[in-house]
């Protein structure tokens, strides 16, 4: 009944911190049919311009409830009461009255997810649909391995850089301390789970404090996937390895690419008194899954 398929449906959106800007974005529009003499079933079409359903003021998705001035311009509520209940528009009395019929259009669109072009299945109310993307399984991850430009479905990227790159010596079993030699030459440090498991990369940025040391998973923030925690220890080599510095994080980050921007946060700092560069560093890495979940019914 509902016309609109996925296939029919593209969806370009991006979320910037504040605002949100969608362009020549198409959404299926049901029509509840409730007009009488209308039809029984829904009827579906395409809305070219998405964001016609984001407050005019905040550019937020609207939710219920919405509110309209006397001269028919729209605010979200917070906007209302942010603006003193003036309309930003024409300054005339805005929060008393609601606009009923662009409540219910809002409450009609159905939003694929933006990864549908992977493989979700999955559909949203107008405004939900961001939401839902930061914990999709199907959000696409990148090869960590320098100068190769792949990208694919977690489980995917797996298969491919335990085919394409990776060396034995580097893979971790859960629970188990890994030792291993990170070249000092190598800002990035990949390791991987046996039997095509996921991605651990360490990362060393060199900032005049010392070295920023980062662990993340490359995973989506999905349930179940990539879920670890860490325990990293650096030792060095003056008075043969007497001194040892760990850092334990309960949980480790997931991200979908190796980003070179400084981490301002869940980092060992390792300063330079510390620091003794030969060739390599030698650290210890003990990754665990997380069970906190298990607790749980
Ligand atoms: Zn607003
Ligand atoms: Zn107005
Ligand atoms: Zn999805
Ligand atoms: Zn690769």
């Amino acid at each position: 009944m509902v016309k609109g398929t996925n296939s029919e449906q593209a969806l370009v959106g991006e979320t910037s911190s504040h605002l949100r800007r969608r362009q020549q974005v198409t959404s299926t529009v049901q029509d509840e049919a409730e007009n009488v003499g209308g039809d029984v079933g829904a009827r579906s079409g395409t809305l070219f311009k998405l964001d016609l359903l984001d407050c005019p003021v905040c550019c937020h998705a609207l939710t219920v409830p919405i509110f309209q001035c006397d001269n028919g311009h729209i605010a979200c509520s917070s906007c209302c009461t942010e603006l003193r209940y003036r309309c930003r528009s024409c300054t005339f009395p805005i929060g008393n009255y609601r606009c009923r019929r662009m409540e219910k259009v809002v409450k009609s669109i159905i939003i694929p997810c933006p990864n549908a072009k992977h493989g979700c299945t999955e559909t949203f109310s107008y405004g939900k649909e961001l939401v839902h993307e930061k914990k999709c399984s199907f959000t696409l991850c990148y090869c960590p391995a320098p100068n190769c430009n792949y990208s694919g479905l977690y489980k995917d990227l797996y298969i491919h850089y335990k085919s394409n790159h990776m060396d034995i010596e580097n893979q971790f079993v859960c629970g188990r301390p890994l030792c291993t030699w990170w070249r000092i030459s190598e800002k990035v440090f990949v390791l991987q789970e046996s039997a095509d498991g996921p991605l651990v990369v360490l990362q060393r940025f060199n900032k005049p404090g010392g070295w920023y040391v980062t662990v993340n998973c490359i995973a989506p923030c999905a349930p179940g996937v990539g879920e670890f925690s860490y325990e990293l220890s650096y030792g060095t080599p003056m008075g043969g390895y007497k001194h040892i510095m760990t850092f334990k994080s309960s949980e480790m980050n997931r991200i979908h690419k190796v980003s070179f921007q400084t981490p301002e946060k869940d980092f060992m700092l390792i300063p330079h008194y510390f620091q003794y560069p030969r060739n390599s560093l030698k650290m210890t890495i003990c990754i665990k899954k997380d069970m906190k979940e298990e607790g749980e019914d």
